[in-house]
């Protein structure tokens, strides 16, 4: 999607700190980190959000899941949160569907 910011990040057009690509995943680190560790693990292809994900489509979210359990071996962390907020009330700012992997500190529960 050409008005993207993701998409944008995904296609190198704008600049991030990369951690693992191939042909359908990007993984990066967060510009405003909430945690020690904070990165994202996004799907090239545009889908909006978790709300989006359909049979056709979920292959692609299956391998985020593999990414983000291999980056966190690469980057030596075990134990983490994996967040994907979905809608404007739950938090989504930017609408690709993107998985926060966050890690280092104490996480509360329930999330605010
Ligand atoms: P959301 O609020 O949609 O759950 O998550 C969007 C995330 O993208 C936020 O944590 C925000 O800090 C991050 N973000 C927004 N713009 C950029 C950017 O240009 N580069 C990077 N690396 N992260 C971004
Ligand atoms: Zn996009």
């Amino acid at each position: 999607m050409s008005d993207c910011l993701f998409c944008k990040i995904a296609a190198g057009e704008i600049p991030s700190k990369k951690i693992y690509e191939d042909d359908l995943v990007f993984a990066f680190y967060d510009i405003d980190p909430q945690a020690p560790v904070h990165y994202l693990v996004i799907p090239k292809q545009h889908i909006p959000s978790c709300a989006a994900i359909t049979p056709e489509n979920s292959a692609v979210v299956a391998r985020c899941f593999e990414v983000i359990a291999s980056t966190a071996k690469q980057l030596g962390i075990s134990e983490f949160r994996v967040v994907s907020n979905c809608g404007k009330q739950a938090g989504q700012s930017v609408d690709h569907l993107h998985f926060h992997v966050l890690s280092g500190r104490d996480m509360t529960w329930p999330p605010g």
